[in-house]
């Protein structure tokens, strides 16, 4: 449990912190909550030479609202996020989501970049922002690109972020996104997901004009059915579109067994979670009971 010995540096501006993991290259690594990153390297699963501290870091724990977009710094905090009535009103997927992540000092320490950046498949934000097509700004040497959540997450602890690149900002399409729940399946209510699904729904003239779906803790990552979501896409309200979408999930699912339930189980709740959050989604997207 004793550390590799590192040199700690606490940049206060992004463009130090860019340049810091510039000049240690390799041999750097950001922390931010320090809740994943410090367990792996107590364990000696990890270490570094150089650990950058995005903490001190200012202007990165915003959230607000610009031009019909929900904007959201990558160090704001779980907590912030948990209690923000913009949050709620502009996409409640992700205030369901943040209420239900582990307890309040967890989501006190941990903001929402080193969730999504961590890339652990068991984690709940990634679901959310898939769903909901959000956006992920990267800043590095290079300069600002953005991708969608659904190119960021490439496998486990895995992300496109690049060495030195620090994720900046999630931005999630208001209007799009108000309609949209996630639903999480847990043993005790502090616990990691069994399996978790987020859905998004964009609603038009009783027809579906988008459909988004995310699911957690049934893959080696966070998990983007594609399938499914064509299956709801372009439906009417009313038909069973919901249950043709949540068995193609949980068709799409990939789960493995272990202490949290066996592959069986999970794939079976895939499809519960993700009927769940669909109807959860369309009566906040305004279209009723079915
Ligand atoms: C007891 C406990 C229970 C938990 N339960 C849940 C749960 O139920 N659901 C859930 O989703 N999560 C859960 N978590 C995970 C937690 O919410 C954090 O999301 C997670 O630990 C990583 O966030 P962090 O800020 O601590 O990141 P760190 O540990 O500091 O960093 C993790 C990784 O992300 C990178 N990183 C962090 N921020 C950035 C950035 N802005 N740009 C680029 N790279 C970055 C780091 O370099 C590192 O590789 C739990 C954690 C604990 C300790």
């Amino acid at each position: 449990m004793i550390l590799h010995p590192f040199e700690y540096h606490a940049p206060e501006t992004l463009e130090e912190a860019v340049d810091l993991a510039e000049k240690y290259g390799e041999d750097s690594k950001f922390l931010a909550g320090g809740q994943s990153l410090i367990p792996l390297m107590k364990l000696g699963l990890f270490s570094s030479g150089h650990v950058i501290d995005l903490g001190r870091v200012r202007g990165l724990d915003h959230i607000r609202k610009e031009d019909g977009v929900l904007a959201i710094g990558g160090l704001a905090k779980m907590a912030d996020i948990e209690g923000s009535r913009l949050v709620e009103q502009a996409c409640p997927a992700l205030t369901d989501c943040a209420v239900s992540i582990a307890d309040p000092l967890v989501r006190n320490m941990g903001p929402i970049g080193g969730n999504v950046c961590h890339a652990d498949p068991a984690n709940d934000v990634p679901a959310v922002a898939v769903a909901s097509g959000a956006e992920m700004v990267l800043v590095g040497r290079q300069g600002e690109r953005r991708m969608k959540a659904q190119q960021f997450f490439l496998d486990t602890f895995t992300t496109a972020a690049g060495r030195g690149e620090v994720l900046k900002e999630i931005r999630f399409d208001a209007e799009r996104c108000r309609g949209s729940a996630y639903i999480k399946l847990q043993l005790q209510a502090t616990d990691f997901a069994i399996v978790g699904a987020a859905a998004r729904l964009w609603v038009h003239d009783g027809t579906v004009g988008e459909c988004g779906i995310g699911l957690t803790g049934v893959g080696p990552t966070v998990l983007h059915p594609k399938k499914a979501e064509g299956a709801v896409q372009g439906s009417r309200l009313g038909t069973d579109a919901f249950s043709r979408a949540a068995e193609l999930a949980a068709a799409e699912a990939r789960p493995v067994s272990d202490l949290r339930g066996t592959a069986e189980y999970k794939q079976e709740m895939a499809k519960v979670v993700t009927r769940r959050a669909l109807e959860n989604a369309l009566k906040r997207a305004g279209g009723g009971r079915r």
